[in-house]
């Protein structure tokens, strides 16, 4: 199966082949810094590949100093990006990053421990279909 996304400035296209087996929203301190807001939102996909369409050059690799944690983002609008995990063997892609339907749904919610105080009671927020009036 394929799966096609981009950054939020367009210069990067990827597909990805493969099927994801997971998908996890990540509360770690790192994906908060990572992504700037509550949790990560990546699918995992075993043995899948990554195929840059466009944008290559503008794709970084970031790894997180003695750690595992790796993401792949956009030099010009820093969207985050797929990654091949290679201690997972692995492809990670942000499900924001998809323009292609995400065809599962979230697996599970993980490092719950470090989730923010202020999105554990979200669901009795006001809603609006855009900017509110
Ligand atoms: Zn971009
Ligand atoms: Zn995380």
């Amino acid at each position: 199966m394929q799966h096609q996304g981009s950054c939020l400035c367009g210069a990067v296209k990827y597909a990805v082949t493969g099927s994801f087996n997971a998908f996890y929203l990540c509360h770690c301190a790192r994906c908060k810094k990572g992504t700037g807001t509550a949790h990560g939102a990546n699918l995992f996909a075993s043995n899948a590949q990554i195929d840059w369409l466009q944008g290559l050059e503008k794709v970084k690799r970031y790894q997180h100093l003695n750690t595992r944690h790796v993401k792949s983002f956009c030099t010009d609008c820093g969207s985050p990006l797929p990654t091949h995990d290679h201690d997972l063997n692995c492809v990670v892609v942000p499900a924001g990053s998809l323009d292609t339907d995400v065809p599962i749904s979230p697996s599970a919610q993980i490092f719950v421990k470090s989730r923010a105080a202020w999105f554990n009671d979200i669901a009795h927020t006001h809603c609006f279909n855009g900017l509110p009036k």
